[in-house]
């Protein structure tokens, strides 16, 4: 093998993987190493998001969600299923073979496109040289002519009151791996991690409690959707107490007893298992050797401009290292922009629409501008919501709950921004993401054909309606 290559990329997450390929794909030479560990102690690409993140949080999501559907919509379609019971084993196979089978299809895409795939550490040194220390210890110097992309991720942030033990007090990948349910269990933060991996296991049969520091539920969601997330949250059975300020934790024999404080005083709660889910952080640690002129923020973030470089000359960074929302979607979007500027075509990355999801039921997708963003911006806003139970498709998926909501500059009819709560949201909300980058009005929505009976309608529906002219509800 050879030491020396264009292009050397420091992980192989979802930022790292792509821009490895797209660089190979441009006809660079390209490495990518990784050093993702499962709990056997193999090598694994793919970084949290296959391992560890969306890919085994969503085979979970979907089993639990098919349990719960059984359970309770079955009986309304006159099926009926007699004692329905759950094998987390199975299930928990099922999820590992997932992961198993996708984060292979990276090592294969990586070796189609001729990228070197190196397994153990990188290490950036000055002058664009990466020290690589390989799975049997032996380290080596390679050198990158062109860049060395640092893709090196992020790590859970763990609160110094409740440290993580790995059995009572896990992280979010702990909670992935639970083999049976527990009985009653705390989640601490009601952000996605929470609500989805909350969601799980409340679908599963646990008591779930989540805790939650700030007053506000979803503070970055659009307050509409946000209140109907947390109404039908709680009619489900997840019961989240906001303005929740822990202090502690303390386990004694199976359960753990967590003290916190509210608007209602000094409250504690005792859980069988507890999952802190309060954020991620960026992860460095023994990336960079002394002397390279990369910068690192006072939150741990590499420092990089609009383009994802950083301060040391041909040193790009990307994905969650680097500032913006922790989604391995913009993660890519950072790695392939990166691997075409440097190939001499064109990368850009529009970081005003960036869509997110959370998958929970009912699901929920958004992009753009909230209409509290817009309006606190001085926009005048016109806003059309169509809700789910006028949805003839909705209805026969016995998937009425929720709405779509378009919020519009009521002066030039630009669609600002698209809110989305009920089945299929994540789906739903692409075509909300291919207006916004193609700068559709409300109109462009309103002309185009949206077959029936689609989920999809309602979007159409909510643009009509954000000018009073929708036709399969009231116009109020
Ligand atoms: P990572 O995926 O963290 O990958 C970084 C890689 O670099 C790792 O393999 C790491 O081991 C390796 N590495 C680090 N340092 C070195 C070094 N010095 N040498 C060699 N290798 C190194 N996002 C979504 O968009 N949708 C979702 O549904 C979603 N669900 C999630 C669910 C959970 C439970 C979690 C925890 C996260 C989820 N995310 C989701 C977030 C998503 O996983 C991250 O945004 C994404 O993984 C970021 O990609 P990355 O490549 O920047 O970092
Ligand atoms: P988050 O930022 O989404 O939510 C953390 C929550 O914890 C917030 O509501 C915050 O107010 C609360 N919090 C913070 N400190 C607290 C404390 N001491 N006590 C109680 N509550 C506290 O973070 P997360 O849920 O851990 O997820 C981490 C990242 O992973 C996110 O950036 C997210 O984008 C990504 N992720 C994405 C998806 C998805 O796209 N569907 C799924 C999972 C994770």
């Amino acid at each position: 093998m050879s030491d020396t290559f264009d292009v050397i990329v420091i992980g192989g997450g979802p930022a790292g993987y792509p821009a490895a390929i797209r660089a190979g794909q441009n006809k660079l030479s390209v490495a990518c190493i990784d050093g993702w560990k499962n709990r056997d102690g193999g090598y694994a690409f793919g970084g949290t998001c296959l391992n560890a993140g969306c890919i085994p949080s969503k085979a979970l999501l979907e089993s639990s969600e098919l349990f719960h559907r059984a359970q309770h919509e079955f009986k309304a379609h006159g099926i009926s299923t007699g004692s329905l019971a759950v094998d987390i084993a199975a299930m928990q196979k099922r999820k590992a073979g997932i992961v198993k089978g996708m984060t292979g299809g990276i090592s294969q895409l990586l070796k189609s496109n001729g990228v070197t795939a190196l397994q153990g550490r990188g290490k950036l040194l000055p002058g664009r040289q990466v020290e690589y220390t390989a799975a049997d210890g032996s380290v080596r110097t390679l050198t990158a002519t062109k860049a060395v992309i640092l893709a090196s991720g992020s790590i859970p942030t763990e609160l110094k009151s409740l440290p993580f033990d790995g059995t009572h007090i896990v992280d979010s990948w702990g909670a992935l791996d639970f083999e049976t349910v527990p009985a009653r269990l705390g989640v601490i933060g009601a952000g996605v991690i929470g609500l989805e991996l909350g969601s799980v296991w409340a679908r599963l049969g646990a008591k779930v409690t989540v805790l939650e520091a700030s007053d506000s539920f979803l503070a970055m969601a659009d307050r509409q959707l946000a209140n109907e997330a947390l109404k039908q949250f709680t009619k489900q059975g997840l019961e989240v107490r906001l303005g929740a300020k822990v202090s502690a934790a303390k386990v004694k024999g199976k359960s753990v007893t967590v003290s916190y404080s509210d608007a209602k005083g000094e409250q504690s709660a005792e859980f069988d298992r507890l999952v802190v889910a309060v954020g991620r952080r960026p992860y460095t640690e023994g990336l960079l050797a002394e002397g390279t002129g990369v910068t690192i923020d006072a939150r741990g973030f590499i420092d990089v401009d609009g383009h994802c470089k950083t301060a040391a000359e041909g040193v790009y960074a990307v994905g969650d290292c680097v500032r913006g929302p922790m989604l391995a979607h913009k993660a890519k979007e950072e790695g392939v922009m990166v691997a075409d500027q440097l190939a001499g075509l064109y990368g850009h990355m529009n970081y005003d629409v960036i869509p997110s999801v959370i998958y929970t039921a009912p699901e929920m997708g958004w992009v753009g501008k909230t209409e509290e963003q817009a309006k606190a911006e001085g926009i005048t806003v016109k806003t059309g919501v169509f809700p789910f139970v006028a949805s003839g498709r909705a209805r026969a998926m016995e998937a009425s709950g929720g709405f779509a909501k378009v919020v519009a500059c009521a002066q030039t009819d630009r669609v600002l921004g698209v809110h989305i709560i009920g089945a299929m949201a994540g789906e739903l909300i692409a075509e909300a993401v291919l207006a916004l980058e193609y700068g559709a009005s409300c109109e462009d929505l309103q002309r185009t054909i949206h077959a029936h009976p689609t989920l999809s309608e309602a979007v159409h529906e909510a643009a009509l309606a954000a000018d009073k002219r929708a036709i399969d509800m009231l116009n109020r």
